[in-house]
């Protein structure tokens, strides 16, 4: 028998920083996203990751 009344979400995401569960995601099957959490110092972390490096020409 198939118990239909029993929903499991197989997809977790898990922040890049801290490896904390952020969300969890209705998937057919198990899978692992990575995110940012809402912490101050990963949010931090993964803006400073993605802001464009300014590099200094010294002419
Ligand atoms: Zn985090």
């Amino acid at each position: 028998m198939y118990d239909s009344a029993q929903q499991v979400k197989m997809g977790v995401i898990i922040c890049t920083h801290c490896n904390s569960q952020v969300d969890t995601l209705d998937t057919d099957r198990i899978a692992v996203f990575y995110g940012v959490c809402d912490k101050t110092e990963c949010r931090q972390m993964h803006s400073s990751i993605h802001e464009p490096q300014r590099g200094i020409d010294f002419e």
